[in-house]
């Protein structure tokens, strides 16, 4: 048996070998390294694929948001609401802002994009609509969903509240790229196209991953598409004319190139996490101390991670009991946004969240990719079974 791993890209690599090979060796014979056909193709490709207008690509997931609050043109001391519960890119992005503006700004008043940490839903990992619309100040600009796991934050609650209190939307769709979400009416849309923009990342364990880094920013809104081209590339239109400051976030054509040959797998990778899932839940169905991850009304899921809750059992007990059976497993995320010391030290977080808090504490990440082989899930739900009730029989 090879062994099991979180994330298995060699395996995968090996079963798309040729083609993505073949697209390398096409960039590498044409030495244009940076932008070219491949990068359009794969931009215009993604753009179908998702259904959004524009698809920019730039160099990670975490410049896609910086770049997105860049043109929605956040001022100093406007506000965020974003989840705490989530990877710290999400967050950062706007304290770097800040930061950054820190080295040209001398008026201390101008510490600036806050962010506001509010409550995620307990049974979905995403964000609460009801605490968003608490949080909502005169300084507040945006809100900040996150895609977490895989599946959509409620899109048509916040996109009302946004629309009601005249914010912008940044979905991070990092997770859950190819995830769908259901509106009333029986509208389905993509997850990343809903709001006025959407950020993905491309690092190789993300569900569409390149070989090295890489992210793109999608939006349906024309002048929007332009700004935003225009930030990731130093602020220019026109090559040397620079109108605004702006950054070099660039996706890399090979990357480009292998993730065209991935982007056509995307459906085929999304059943076959799904398929491991549904083995997982079936396995844990029931079980009085686990809860599986729950999809909510409308949503796919995509299951970029696959998470349980534990309830009384000794969660890093088990980590230790699995690593020693060679199974990975992860944590996402051990310490909250809001209580992270980058946003403390600045006088940030700090905000009450028991349900931040708590989900912390219970959360377990098991092994999931689209190369998984049944005899992994069986051994995996076997062991975490087999160590609930042996620790059940001793206490
Ligand atoms: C991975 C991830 C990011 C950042 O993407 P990078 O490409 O690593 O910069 C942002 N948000 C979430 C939720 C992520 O999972």
């Amino acid at each position: 048996m090879r062994p099991i791993q979180m994330v298995d890209l060699k395996e995968q690599y090996l079963h798309i070998r040729e083609e993505v090979d073949a697209a390398i060796h096409q960039v590498l014979d044409s030495t244009a390294f940076i932008g070219g056909k491949p990068l359009q193709d794969f931009s215009s490709n993604l753009a179908a694929y998702t259904g959004a207008r524009h698809v920019i690509p730039c160099a990670n997931g975490t410049d896609a948001l910086q770049i997105a609050m860049m043109a929605l043109g956040l001022q100093p001391g406007d506000e965020v609401i974003t989840p705490s519960f989530t990877y710290i890119a999400t967050t950062e992005v706007v304290a770097l802002l800040k930061l950054k503006l820190v080295f040209v700004e001398v008026d201390p008043a101008l510490l600036k994009l806050k962010p506001v940490f509010v409550e995620v839903d307990p049974q979905t990992f995403c964000i609460d609509p009801a605490a968003v619309e608490k949080a909502i100040t005169p300084r507040t600009r945006a809100i900040v969903p996150v895609h977490l796991y895989g599946q959509s934050a409620p899109m048509e609650a916040l996109l009302d509240i946004a629309r009601r209190h005249g914010l912008h939307i940044i979905e991070d769709n990092a997770q859950a790229i190819g995830a769908t979400y259901t509106f009333s009416d029986g509208t389905i849309r993509q997850t990343g196209t809903m709001g006025t923009i959407g950020t993905t990342s491309f690092f190789p364990s993300k569900n569409l991953g390149c070989y090295g880094d890489g992210g793109a920013i999608l939006t349906n809104d024309d002048a929007l598409a332009d700004k935003l081209k225009m930030i990731a590339n130093h602020g220019q239109k026109v090559r040397y004319y620079h109108e605004v400051v702006g950054c070099n976030s660039r996706l890399d054509t090979i990357q480009a190139a292998i993730l065209d040959v991935k982007l056509k797998r995307l459906n085929d990778y999304i059943a076959a996490r799904q398929a491991v899932a549904a083995a997982y839940d079936h396995a844990f169905a029931g079980h009085p101390a686990i809860t599986t991850p729950k999809v909510a009304p409308g949503n796919t899921h995509v299951y970029h991670q696959y998470t349980l809750q534990l309830e009384g059992v000794d969660r890093d007990g088990l980590q230790q009991y699995l690593a020693a059976l060679s199974i990975p497993s992860m944590i996402y995320y051990p310490v909250p946004a809001h209580r992270q010391r980058m946003f403390t030290d600045l006088g940030a977080g700090g905000e009450d969240l028991p349900v931040t808090d708590w989900l912390t504490k219970r959360v377990i990440s098991l092994p999931i990719h689209t190369e998984m082989p049944a005899e992994h899930i069986e051994l995996i739900t076997s062991s975490v079974l087999a160590y609930i009730e042996h620790t059940k029989s001793q206490s």
